[in-house]
Parts: structure tokens; C-alpha cells; sequence
């Protein structure tokens, strides 16, 4: 995987940090973003397994299944995506639902309840058709393949410290938007196993429940340890660190404060935000390095992509007449 820039970003207002920014979202891909960099470490890890087709669950929104969808056509790997459906508002079709589509990537629809018996049908008739399924997330309650996803930013976590290295400084704080968590856990794995100084901050973008997010990090920990055959560190679990306090109303909802950040970002520093992950986590570390009035501190964001989804927002809210 070729690595990605970090860049410094002009800030307006609060000068008294020093801003970097990595753009993951500009890896050479389906698009970018941090799926690529976990999509290929699923299908190397499928690859390992001996195994030939390849299992997706997600929404048709999703930037994992777009990338993951892409990849297995471009591999000719055999790929069903196992789609739950959400709340009705999800309904409408984005350009992650469209490029899905352009792969021909066969859907496999079930309600919430019905995910370990869809995913057990699926592997059974991949099984009958001659395949040896992989499904990305483990087993049948989607557990057990957490240190596979970490894996892609353990990785990733040595380009930022070859950036620190050419500096001559280390961060102070790294931050990231936390989804799942497995940017988050893999970021957590390359600083522990680096030793370096930084802190590292996962934005919930999700009302999902912090307890919750907090044990898939730590298993994903766990999980990247293990399968590599490294000594986990003892107290690791205190470098996880998740902000649960600005992810406004949940997955996918937004303000005025969001969609200004965007146009902000957008005209200061020439960059793709999309109100449900990237601006989000901006907007979120921008207040909270407001709050806990943090100054004089290099600080880098992980941009995690997502460009699909900036051209969503445009689309839907570009023609507003507002300025930055
Ligand atoms: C998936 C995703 C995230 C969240 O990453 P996790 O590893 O799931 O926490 C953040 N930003 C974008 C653009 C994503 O697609």
C-alpha cells in the first residue's frame, strides 16, 4: 500500500495549534478513504485463510462495501453483501448504493434479528456452489476477526512515524472519527508497538454505546496482538480513549454547525468533509480542543475518506446560497 500525505492545515481563529491532517481519503482506490487500506487486509486475510469468496454485511450506503465490492470485482472474487435493512429515512439510494451497484455485487436483504441465520445461509449455499466462504467480520455473531481490520492502520500507523521521524517531533494527539472502531484500534496498535508520545482520540460519529465501542477497540487490540504473535502491552486498554460528545443526534444526523464546517474546510484548506464521519470528527475535535483549551500542541486527524459522501452532501445542500 502506497502511503498517503500529511499536510498542514491553515486554521482560522485558533492559531495556537499546529494542525496536520493525513489524507487517507486520497489513497488510489475506489475513492479512497480507510476502507481501502482495511479492504486489502481482509482480502489478504481471506487469501491466507484459503478461502475464495468473500461475505460482506453493511449498508448499501457504506463506504466498506463500496471499496470491498470494488476490490472483489477487480480480483474476480466471488462477493455477497448481506444488507440489513435500518431505519425507512435510510431508504434512498447514494453514490455508494450506485457504484454497489455497478459491481453486480449480489445483495442478500435481512431484518436486524436475522443476521447469524442470513449469514449462515449464505456460507451454505457459497459452500454448495463449490466456494470457500470468508466472512469479514468472524463468525455468525460477527465476532472473532477484529484484529484483521486493525491490521490496515497498525500498518498505516508507520507513515506517521516516519513523518514524526523527518520532523524531528512526535504528535500529541492523534484524532480520528470512531465508527466500528477498527481505525481507531489499529492506530491505538502502531502507537503502542512505536512508543511514541502521541494520544490518540476516537470521535464518535454513532450513538452507539460507549461501553460497546469500547470492548470492539479493545478486542480488535487483543485480536492485532495475537494474530501476530506480539506480547499485548499490560494496561493497553488506557490508551483507549473515545469522545462521545459530539456525535449530535447519532449516526448520520447533523447540524448547521456541521454543514458549516464543511464549507469552512472546504475554502480554507481545499478539502472533502462529509457530515457523517469526516466534519463530524473535525467539527468534534475542533470543539473539544476548545474546551479542555489545548494550545501549543502538533495534532494530526486522520481524514478517513468518505469523498462519496461529501458529493451526497453537495447534491442535497450544495445550491444553498450560504458562504464560508
Ligand atoms: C468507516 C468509516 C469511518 C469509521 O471507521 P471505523 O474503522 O469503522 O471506526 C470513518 N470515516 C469514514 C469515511 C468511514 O467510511
Amino acid at each position: 500500500m502506497a502511503g498517503t500525505m500529511i499536510q498542514k492545515m491553515r486554521t482560522r481563529g485558533d492559531q495556537e495549534n499546529e494542525i496536520y491532517i493525513k489524507r487517507d481519503d486520497l489513497l488510489p482506490f475506489s475513492m479512497g478513504g480507510n476502507k481501502v487500506r482495511i479492504a486489502d487486509a481482509f482480502l489478504n486475510d481471506m487469501r491466507k485463510s484459503g478461502c475464495d469468496a468473500m461475505i460482506l454485511y453493511g449498508s448499501r450506503h457504506s463506504n466498506l462495501c463500496r471499496v470491498l465490492s470494488n476490490l472483489c470485482f477487480q480480483n474476480s472474487v466471488k462477493c455477497v453483501m448481506i444488507c440489513s435493512h435500518e431505519e425507512e429515512e435510510d431508504d434512498e439510494a447514494t453514490n455508494n448504493t450506485h457504484l454497489i451497484g455497478w459491481t453486480g455485487t449480489e445483495t442478500v436483504h435481512c431484518g436486524k434479528k436475522d443476521i447469524a441465520q442470513t449469514v449462515d445461509r449464505v456460507t451454505e449455499d457459497l459452500r454448495a456452489q463449490g466456494y470457500r466462504p470468508y466472512y469479514i467480520y468472524g463468525d455468525r455473531y460477527g465476532q472473532g476477526n477484529e484484529g484483521t481490520a486493525a491490521m490496515a492502520y497498525a500498518e498505516a500507523y508507520r507513515e506517521i512515524t516516519a513523518f514524526e521521524r523527518e520532523q524531528g517531533w512526535e504528535f500529541d494527539y492523534i484524532f480520528c472519527p470512531s465508527g466500528t472502531g477498527a481505525t481507531q484500534s489499529g492506530l491505538i496498535c502502531g502507537h503502542l508497538l512505536a512508543g511514541d508520545r502521541a494520544k490518540i482520540l476516537g470521535i464518535m460519529i454513532s450513538s452507539r454505546e460507549k461501553e460497546r465501542a469500547f470492548r470492539v477497540i479493545s478486542q480488535g487490540v487483543r485480536g492485532y496482538f495475537a494474530k501476530t504473535g506480539q506480547a499485548l502491552p499490560e494496561n493497553f486498554e488506557d490508551e483507549i480513549v473515545l469522545l462521545d460528545g459530539y456525535r449530535q443526534g447519532g449516526y448520520g444526523v447533523y447540524d448547521d454547525r456541521i454543514r458549516a464546517c464543511i464549507r469552512r474546510e472546504y475554502c480554507l484548506n481545499g478539502l472533502p468533509l462529509d457530515p457523517i464521519y469526516t466534519a463530524k470528527a473535525y467539527w468534534g475535535m475542533q470543539e473539544y480542543l476548545r474546551e479542555e483549551r489545548i494550545s501549543g500542541k502538533r495534532i494530526l486527524f486522520l481524514h478517513t475518506g468518505g469523498t462519496p459522501l461529501f458529493y451526497d452532501f453537495l447534491a442535497k445542500e450544495g445550491t444553498k446560497e450560504e458562504k464560508c
